[in-house]
């Protein structure tokens, strides 16, 4: 058993932080959480004494491709994958992971890989080959053909090997959902609607998918006890996704106060992913390659993107923490970046931590997430006061990562 005494712990429900606090975990479980006068000493157990120090359930990404390497350049991004072997994605994407678990990241779910690869790296950290936080993965997300994960300008000579998984019609949608289960997948990728260019002034979004594709995927997945994180852009498509029943809503830079009613009636998530907003706007602007339509969608999704968030939250819809880490974002760096834009959108940083971990959790459905009895003891203890300023999870060394019981850092 461990018993860790804290300055303060911020419990992850969003409630206000408890001074003077302690927890004791035995084996991978939270067995009890209160006032240090309330709890009592158990004989034997070692004590971790960190009066400077706040306890915060593990963090928590929504919203991650670990096969990805982060790289800046879209171009270069799609060259480094055409260069990987699969195995060598999987190996690369072990560092990538055990980054993000130093960085206070416990837990994490895979929004697509190619070949499916971070399933095998999921098993590799389950049976303890290698250290990496607890992953979720999709294997690879269901799109159209040519669709926004089946992308092609390749040359014609250039061939993959399941780099992508195309469905076309409400049966191959089924058959996907079935084949990525097969695979050993734990949720399932869509992308129904994507972002467009060619009007990006009236009309910055398209369907992707049919509704009937969205029906059959989410059927089937659901049929399965899959939950179905889609990848959207806004208006009646992003609608139709939420009617469907896709679980989260990913992106949804042009979502509609309807469909915000709607998703906080049914229970459907979003991860408005800001930080990869920002970031992916401010390179199109800067890209004297990029078309006319791409840096207007730039410009108008970064101005859409504060006001959704509010709005979002004035109607009550449940908003998770991903990044997009690994498109166009560093693993283990960037992931806490997204926690920070909750907070420049009006969260406050005990909100944001909230997001990152309780909201995350009942995404994931991970018994974790809540410092609270009976939860797995995913937790971080930091040197410092998050409550009042993130940034003291921006360094390492001021960080002690527990998993499942056990100090990893
Ligand atoms: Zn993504």
């Amino acid at each position: 058993m461990i018993l860790i005494r804290v300055g303060k712990l911020i419990d992850g429900t969003g409630s206000a932080p408890m001074e003077g606090a302690a927890l004791l975990i035995e084996g991978d479980r939270i067995v009890a959480v209160g006032r240090q006068a309330d709890i009592a000493f158990p004989e034997g157990a070692e004590v971790i004494d960190a009066p400077d120090a706040t306890l915060i359930p593990g963090l928590i990404d929504a919203h991650v491709h670990l096969s990805y390497s982060g790289a800046p350049d879209p171009r270069l991004f799609r060259a480094e994958l055409v260069d990987l072997n699969y195995a060598l994605i999987s190996l690369r994407a072990a560092k990538y992971a055990h980054d993000t678990l130093l960085s206070g990241f416990t837990a994490v779910r895979d929004m697509h890989a190619p070949g499916g690869t971070i399933i095998d790296l999921r098993d590799a950290v389950q049976a303890g080959y290698v250290t990496g936080p607890r992953i979720m993965a999709c294997g690879m997300g269901l799109t159209v053909t040519g669709g926004h994960m089946d992308q092609g300008g390749f040359a014609d000579h250039v061939s993959f090997r399941d780099f992508t998984s195309p469905c076309d019609g409400p049966d191959a949608f089924r058959k996907g959902v079935r084949t990525q289960m097969r695979r050993g997948a734990d949720f399932i990728k869509v992308n129904p609607c994507v972002g467009s260019r060619k009007d990006p002034d009236t009309k910055p979004y398209r369907f992707e998918m049919t509704p009937a594709e969205m029906r059959a995927a989410c059927d089937e997945a659901h049929e399965m006890g899959f939950h179905v994180g889609a990848h959207t852009s806004g208006g009646p498509p992003l609608r139709a996704a939420v009617e469907a029943g896709c679980d989260t809503i990913e992106h949804g830079h042009w979502i509609d106060n309807e469909t915000l009613d709607l998703m906080a009636e049914k229970g459907t998530f979003l991860v408005p992913t800001l930080l990869v907003n920002k970031v992916s706007s401010a390179h199109t602007a800067n890209d004297p390659g990029a078309s006319w339509g791409s840096k207007r969608w730039g410009e108008n999704s970064l101005d859409a993107m504060w006001e959704r968030l509010s709005r979002a939250r004035a109607h009550g819809v449940r908003i998770g923490s991903g990044s997009d880490a690994g498109f166009m974002l560093e693993h283990g760096i960037c992931n806490l970046g997204e926690m920070e834009c909750l907070v420049e959108g009006g969260f406050s940083p005990v909100e944001a931590i909230s997001a990152a971990t309780a909201t995350n959790a009942d995404i994931m459905g991970l018994e974790a997430g809540r410092l609270q009895p009976g939860k797995l003891a995913d937790l971080v203890l930091v040197k410092g006061d998050p409550a009042t300023d993130l940034a003291v999870l921006r360094e390492r060394q001021n960080l002690s990562v527990f998993l499942g019981g056990k100090r990893i850092s």
